[in-house]
């Protein structure tokens, strides 16, 4: 009997390793079925994860309508129910508002069904308030279970080349600056964050992120660096082999 319970308990752990942290690795390592760089791409795409947030996300579209960028914004649903002012603000001003999940759950928390209804009300929630569907989508913290890229069509899953850690306080005052810096202008996409109400990231990150970002800007737009828009974005995205 104790041999059963132990064989029971391996294979249980087997399977979830598979539909989690397998599924995710593989993912990762071979790109299979999602977006990380734009092959080809001249310049950097912008994209913000975990918003909209009520005091950093308005000072983050100032900054960008100031310069002129477009950038994807990957939006709780949850959160975006409760400011749809901020969404169609993004909207209006030309950024892509893509889905990071209804509320910030991780894809190993989710069965299949449940993968799907964090992903459709998150869609719906967004042409709710823009009118128009959304073209990407973001799982929170990257994570892939073994139905995500199923139940996650027709987006397009984007990941990104640069996580830099700015929902750290610590990490945006001492190496974000620098990080940004270093990222190659060859159509890598970085990710930041507008919010820092999750677990592990710091309430007032995103000022301290914006300070920099702010600054990197304007020194980018000086050498005249240029930011790869969501529909240049969209538009590589769906031809096999300009992107990967
Ligand atoms: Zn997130």
């Amino acid at each position: 009997m104790k041999k059963w319970g132990l064989t029971f308990i391996a294979s249980a752990m087997l399977l979830y390793s598979l539909y989690t942290y397998v599924t995710t690795l593989f993912i990762r390592v071979t790109s299979f079925g999602i977006r990380k760089k734009v092959r080809g791409g001249k310049g950097i795409a912008l994209t913000f994860d975990d918003g909209p947030n009520p005091l950093y996300t308005p000072k983050l579209l100032d900054l960008l309508a100031r310069y002129h960028i477009r950038a994807v914004f990957f939006v709780v649903g949850k959160h975006a129910e409760r400011y749809p002012e901020i969404i169609q603000r993004m909207y209006a001003e030309g950024h892509s508002v893509g889905i990071h999940h209804y509320e910030h759950v991780s894809t190993w928390r989710l069965t299949p069904k449940q993968t799907h209804q964090q992903i459709q009300y998150t869609a719906n929630v967004i042409k709710k308030i823009t009118g128009s569907e959304p073209t990407f989508y973001r799982p929170p913290w990257g994570r892939f279970n073994l139905a995500t890229l199923t139940v996650s069509r027709p987006f397009i899953p984007i990941m990104w080349t640069h996580i830099l850690g700015d929902w750290k306080i610590r990490t945006c005052d001492e190496t974000l600056s620098e990080r940004l810096r270093a990222i190659p202008p060859d159509g890598s996409i970085v990710v930041l964050h507008d919010d820092g109400s999750n677990p592990g990231a710091d309430d007032e990150a995103p000022a301290h992120m914006l300070r920099v970002l702010e600054s990197f800007i304007q020194e980018a737009t000086e050498k005249e660096l240029k930011f790869i828009t969501p529909d240049e974005l969209m538009i590589c995205s769906r031809e096999p082999g300009h992107v990967h």
